[in-house]
């Protein structure tokens, strides 16, 4: 009886691994499940939805503009963006980020379902809203990609704030200044359900706006600093 038992949890410890290993290599090589593609310059999209050219080239255009006016320079010639609209897709490879807009993974990214005409990130039928569109988030997605190109596994010691302000930095469209966004966000509590639910974070982009264009840090420096977000308000709010 015990051996039986044995037997069975051996062989249900195997399949559980064997599932997470396919699923690992299913997010690692993800091509062959992406049947259209689009793109011969920078960044190249893949989509399992035919992708209508005008939106789609039109989208590549303005990730890469806003890819280029990053200080955190991109070193690879090619990234890729899979965009799942399938619903079990969509599921399949959200495992690792359930409820996220998309997820930077090793060298390329994913986003959920895509609108190319209107530029807008569809996300189980929720249409996302400027200044977050599409092309915002394949900048963020992107950002992470090539953050992680420069840090390695010193990305396990980048403060929160430097990891996702620096991404919110590089892709919002109209970047404030410092002082813009000061004004703007005045002494709010920070929203964290807002955070959570759709990635907003403009005070970590404040803080990043603040050491690089009040302390004219390096993206380096940046991605060096171990300052703790409420070390980095600190040293703002003294500013004051
Ligand atoms: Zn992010």
């Amino acid at each position: 009886m015990l051996r039986a038992i044995k037997r069975a949890l051996l062989w249900t410890a195997v399949a559980m691994t064997t599932v997470a290993l396919s699923l690992v290599a299913l997010i690692t090589w993800p091509r062959p499940l992406f049947a259209f593609a689009l793109g011969a310059g920078k960044i190249v999209v893949a989509s399992d939805r035919p992708i209508p050219s005008a939106g789609g080239e039109r989208f590549l255009d303005e990730c890469e503009r806003l890819l280029e006016r990053s200080p955190l320079k991109a070193t690879r010639r090619q990234y890729w963006l899979y965009v799942t609209n399938d619903d079990w897709r969509q599921r399949l490879f959200f495992i690792p980020h359930h409820d996220a807009w998309g997820y930077a993974w090793n060298d390329h990214a994913f986003l959920s379902g895509a609108d190319f005409e209107r530029g807008r990130v569809v996300h189980w039928g929720y249409v996302g809203t400027p200044p977050r569109t599409l092309a915002y988030l394949c900048a963020h997605e992107l950002t992470h990609v090539i953050a992680l190109e420069h840090t390695g596994l010193d990305r396990l010691h980048v403060p929160t704030w430097v990891w996702e302000g620096l991404p919110d930095y590089v892709a919002i469209e109209r970047r404030e200044t410092f002082a813009e966004l000061r004004d703007a966000l005045g002494d709010r509590p920070v929203d964290i359900p807002m955070r959570v639910k759709y990635g907003s974070y403009p005070r970590y982009r404040l803080l990043v706006t603040y050491f690089v264009e009040r302390k004219g840090w390096s993206v380096d420096q940046l991605l060096q600093t171990r300052l703790t977000e409420e070390e980095a308000a600190e040293i703002v709010r003294a500013e004051r």
